[in-house]
């Protein structure tokens, strides 16, 4: 494609993309969805992530699209204080970005142990990438404050074998759905055993996860991206 090209694809470290915004839409009230054009020579593994640079800020995201799609795919919550997701939600279409990447290492490694994927809000992103990817049979945890906040629920729900989300909001829960935090469901209802947990997102759930993974499920490994 003309407009993405590779910035010094030779120098050490992630290269630099220039990409265009192709496509926005809602996700939530609180939360959007980028696509953005995939670069020439752009490659990823699902679960890594890329940084924005724009107006002189600098944010990682995680890829929530496969690496086999067209398109790279962005899951953004807007921070109303925030420096540049606010931005982002507002740029014109077609707006020209660069992101460095890919970065990180918060990739799906099979093993015999079942996976725990646990969300919160858009730390469903790079799940989303591994579930488009191929990844399947894993229990999914969202955990959202309302019921629109359940982004990518169908394609979630098609490959885990069991899609949970939990609402922790005030309203009662629908049908399916757990009523409490990601943590509440870890504490009170994963049966006991050995798993391989995948946490993503707020860095109180990460911290209280990873202290349950070690008092209640032994034996477990546990992967972490914190977004905040
Ligand atoms: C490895 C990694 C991957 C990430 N992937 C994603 C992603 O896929 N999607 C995504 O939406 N964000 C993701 N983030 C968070 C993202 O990088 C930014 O921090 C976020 O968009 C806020 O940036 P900002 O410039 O709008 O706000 P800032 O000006 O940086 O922050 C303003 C305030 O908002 C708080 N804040 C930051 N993020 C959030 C949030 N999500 N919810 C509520 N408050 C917040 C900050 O602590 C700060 O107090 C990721 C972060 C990391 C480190």
């Amino acid at each position: 494609m003309e407009t993405v090209t590779a910035e010094s694809p030779g120098r050490s470290g992630p290269a630099a993309f220039r990409t265009r915004l192709l496509a926005r839409r809602p996700l939530a009230a609180s939360a959007f969805e980028l696509s953005l054009a995939k670069p020439a020579g752009f490659t990823f593994t699902p679960g890594q992530r890329v940084r924005v640079h724009h107006a002189e800020a600098a944010r990682d995201y995680s890829i929530a699209a496969a690496p086999g799609e067209e398109i790279i795919r962005l899951c953004l919550r807007r921070v109303a204080t925030g420096g540049l997701s606010a931005r982002l939600a507002e740029i014109p279409l077609g707006a020209e970005l660069v992101f460095t990447g890919p970065h990180g290492y918060f990739t799906f490694q099979a093993s015999a142990r079942p996976a725990v994927f646990a969300a919160t809000g858009t730390g469903v992103a790079p799940f989303c990438a591994m579930a488009a990817a191929g990844v399947s049979g894993f229990i999914l945890l969202h955990g959202v404050a309302a019921q629109e906040e359940l982004f990518y629920g169908d394609l979630l729900r098609e490959k885990a074998a069991a899609y949970v989300p939990c609402l922790s909001g005030g309203r009662a829960a629908a049908a399916g759905h757990y009523r409490g935090r990601v943590t509440d469901y870890l504490r009170a209802q994963l049966p006991a055993g050995a798993y391989d947990f995948y946490l993503c997102g707020r860095q109180e759930m990460i911290r209280d996860a990873t202290l349950l993974a070690d008092e209640r499920f032994p034996g477990s490994l546990v992967f972490s991206e914190v977004f905040y």
